[in-house]
């Protein structure tokens, strides 16, 4: 049968048509924008749909082994564009729309973003998903389906305002509902014990539904499939207390359960609705392994090879229940010894954790868990158990060793240590940067390490080139085409060959006005977000990411205003002219983040409005940031601010999507920064600042924040001006909270120790950009230094070193 919409429809254009008649049910003629957006996406939808199936036909007759990536973030920004270019529609599709008088830009803006994740763990996910596709990895994506993503921000007078982001209110083309894939999840109520084996009795229960977003592969007519679960009451609605006219009730059950795909939880939330985010973490993890058991099942006679056939990756320890939840599978419903069971299960498991900061470790009340998952928390007992008995073998008699050890905290309140389960039930444990992994094995993770010193390893993030360069960058893209040809989107080390061309005036001048006219774009987009004028001629200085205080946007502040200030000193000097470009969410319940937008806001009111100022200095914060605008603020920087306090940055991947695009790094010695200046050389890269070691030391020998006020007059006028009010007239007082803390409460992220060094290296970022041959040949080689950042380089090493499933080529 032909999968296209009418069998007349061959082009593009044709089956454009044909959707907007059959499936949107439009007069093809009359087709607003938004109904052309779905007909085109339509079109994409149809080879999807062919591609998965014969995927999925290809894999079950090889009962090919798996990868089961489980996440509860996949951050995937929008889909048509990166579909049309996987399935070769791109020309075809922007030749139909153009007969409708619509440009494909335009028409793939209309969507909304798939906003189902945080920040760079999610956009991990994202990507890699994308290269286990273009790989032809046999892979799995799980996770859930919330009903409101990421929610929206807003900005007013100044303050981060959250809107409930509802990408679904009109449907989306992309999924596929699978009616028939349906699973129990059952919570709650107690365990009896017969004949020693157990029994659940649970007392609640909801249905998890799949809906399927198929990923294609570029270069490769495989996909990888991510699918998403719905929770939905059982029984839809008590129909008594409906009959009864308690409509309240009625509705309340259905809510109860339903619930737990409603909402996408900050990772860096307060204590508001954990109960509800323990069930989300249990609920996606026990209807994917019902499915991938299901499928395991019906290739193979049991599940005593299951460690044969999957891998299954924890990203970070939002899964680790899957842990626990395999073993209960294998004893209580597949009659396997605990021995046996644990064998599968630790040739089962990997996991991959995302930071070292030990309140962002996730650990659960025991009391909460004996509550929801009474099962679990006896099986995390025994795994426990058997553990410390394990254990106590390397360190005979030292009981510290093993309360650091345990999966229970026992200090207050009794807690489950995720990352430690995680651990425990892995066979490989990856950090995503070589710093990274290598402060896992001495600090968080080293004891674990005396007794398996092989389970660690590193796996350095990496980013797609389809999205963050051929997708965001189309000028740039079209320059690497002609002169690389097309092959660098599936071998980014072809960048590489852009060294020899540092020097070529003909290139650099391309190369300038491709930047040139991305500026533009990002100018024009500025203006209408936010209604400041920004000139492209000034230096894009971009710190784009989530706000969170270890990221120090409240650094890049300080050197924002002490610019201010040494402009108004020196009207005259030949400034630089900069726009400073901010853009990122703060969790809603995180008040020093919001308060450091707030300021932001404040701080460019002021600078914005001084006439004395004029385009010196610009101060920009880009609302709602998402993959469809970092899509288009990528391309436009000059200058990427990675500027974490050494040591707290497991990896980044927005250093990495900013110097692929060509801007130039100014950072710390942190995460993956340490391996972009490897590869792009350090003449190439502006790196300031303690380094993790000096970070350490200065923390033993006794830190004074209030030394380096005292001492440095532009770090005192800096901080005055804030503290005292100078950006908020109207409320002196606004941010004593954020001043006081680090002159006077120790300054936990060493802002002050840093800021000299900042400063002065901003200086020197101001003399190279007044060379603009210079300034190109060093961007010329960060584009060409970046090929070791592709999440295919990533995700092939995943392969081959922790999952043991080979990429086919096809
Ligand atoms: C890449 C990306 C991130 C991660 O940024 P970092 O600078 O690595 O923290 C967060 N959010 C979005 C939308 C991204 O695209």
């Amino acid at each position: 049968m032909n999968a296209s919409a009418s069998p007349l429809a061959t082009t593009s254009s044709e089956q454009i048509n044909a959707h907007l008649l059959h499936t949107v049910g439009v007069d093809p003629n009359r087709a607003s924008p938004n109904e052309l957006m779905q007909a085109t996406a339509q079109v994409a939808r149809a080879q999807l749909s062919k591609r998965w199936v014969a995927t999925q036909a290809k894999e079950r007759q090889q009962k090919a082994r798996r990868v089961v990536y489980l996440s509860m973030e996949f951050l995937m920004g929008r889909t048509l564009s990166n579909a049309l270019a996987a399935l070769n529609l791109t020309d075809g599709a922007a030749q139909g729309l153009a007969e409708h008088a619509q440009k494909l830009e335009d028409i793939a803006n209309l969507e909304p973003d798939a906003a189902l994740g945080n920040g760079g763990l999610g956009r991990l996910a994202a990507c890699f998903l994308d290269s286990m596709a273009t790989l032809g990895l046999p892979s799995w994506g799980y996770g859930i389906r919330y009903e409101y993503g990421m929610f929206a921000q807003e900005i007013q007078d100044g303050c981060q305002v959250e809107y409930p982001d509802s990408w679904l209110k009109d449907g989306t083309p992309w999924e596929f509902p699978r009616a028939d894939i349906t699973y129990t999840v059952r919570f709650g109520g107690w365990v009896t014990h017969e004949n020693e084996k157990a029994v659940w009795q649970s007392t609640g229960e909801v249905a998890a539904k799949a809906y399927d977003m198929v990923v294609p592969g570029h270069g490769t007519d495989k996909v990888s499939t991510l699918r998403l679960w719905k929770a939905v009451a059982p029984d839809h609605i008590d129909l008594g207390a409906f009959n009864s006219g308690d409509y309240a009730r009625a509705a309340s059950a259905k809510n109860e359960y339903e619930n737990i795909s409603w909402v996408l939880y900050p990772n860096d939330s307060t204590p508001a609705g954990r109960e509800l985010r323990l069930k989300q973490e249990y609920f996606f993890v026990a209807a994917s392994m019902q499915d991938l058991i299901q499928r395991h099942l019906d290739e193979h006679p049991s599940l005593h090879n299951l460690d044969e056939h999957v891998a299954i990756h924890l990203n970070d320890t939002h899964p680790a229940i899957g842990v626990a939840e395999l073993m209960r599978i294998l004893c209580d419903e597949h009659n396997f010894t605990w021995p046996q069971a644990w064998a599968i299960c630790t040739k089962t498991f990997s996991y991959t954790n995302h930071t070292l900061m030990p309140e962002a470790l996730e650990t659960w009340p025991v009391s909460l868990m004996q509550h929801v998952l009474p099962r679990h928390l006896e099986i995390i007992f025994r795994i426990n158990k058997e553990f410390l008995d394990h254990a106590a073998r390397f360190l005979p008699g030292d009981h510290e060793f093993l309360k650091r050890l345990s999966l229970i905290d026992e200090t207050g309140e009794r807690r489950v240590r995720m990352a430690h389960l995680s651990v425990v039930g892995s066979h490989h444990i990856n950090g995503v940067s070589a710093l990274h992994s290598e402060l896992l094995v001495r600090t968080i993770f080293s004891d674990f390490a005396t007794i398996w010193p092989d389970r660690f390893t590193n796996m350095t993030n990496g980013v797609t080139p389809r999205r963050w360069l051929a997708q965001a960058n189309p000028g740039l893209s079209a320059l690497l085409d002609d002169t690389l040809g097309t092959g660098w989107r599936l071998d980014l080390g072809q960048l590489k060959r852009l060294e020899a061309l540092q020097d070529n005036a003909a290139f650099a001048e391309k190369f300038r006005a491709i930047k040139r006219a991305n500026k533009v774009r990002l100018a024009n987009y500025i203006e209408k977000t936010t209604g400041i004028t920004v000139s492209p001629d000034s230096l894009f200085d971009v710190q784009v990411k989530r706000i969170h205080e270890y990221k120090r946007q409240l650094l890049n502040v300080l050197h924002v205003i002490t610019r201010y200030q040494a402009i108004l000193a020196d009207p005259h000097a030949p400034w630089v002219p900069r726009t400073v470009i901010f853009a990122g969410k703060a969790a809603s319940s995180y008040q020093s983040a919001k308060s450091i937008i707030r300021l932001i806001h404040d701080v460019g009111l002021t600078i914005n409005n001084d006439p004395r100022i004029g385009d010196k200095l610009k101060l920009v914060f880009i609302p709602n940031y998402g993959v469809s605008v970092a899509e288009i603020i990528m391309p436009g920087a000059d200058l990427s601010e990675q500027i974490s306090t050494a040591g707290t940055e497991a990896s980044g991947t927005g250093n990495m999507k900013l110097a692929l695009n060509g801007a130039l790094t100014i950072g710390t010695d942190d995460g993956a920064n340490i391996e972009i200046r490897q590869n792009v050389g350090d003449d190439n890269i502006f790196i300031f600042g303690l380094k993790t070691p000096e970070v350490r030391a200065l923390k033993v020998a006794g830190y004074h924040p209030l030394n380096y006020y005292n001492n440095d007059p532009a770090l005192k006028a800096v901080l005055d001006a804030i503290a005292n009010g100078q950006f908020s007239p109207d409320e002196l007082g606004r941010y004593r909270g954020l001043t006081d803390p680090l002159i006077w409460g120790g300054d936990h992220y060493m802002l002050l120790a840093d800021y000299a060094s900042y400063v002065a290296t901003q200086t020197l970022v101001d003399e190279l950009y007044r060379k603009p041959d210079q300034w190109c040949q060093r961007a010329i080689r960060n584009v060409a230094g970046m090929g070791a950042f592709s999440s295919d380089r990533t995700i092939a090493a995943y392969a081959r070193d922790i999952w043991s499933i080979e990429p086919e080529h096809t």
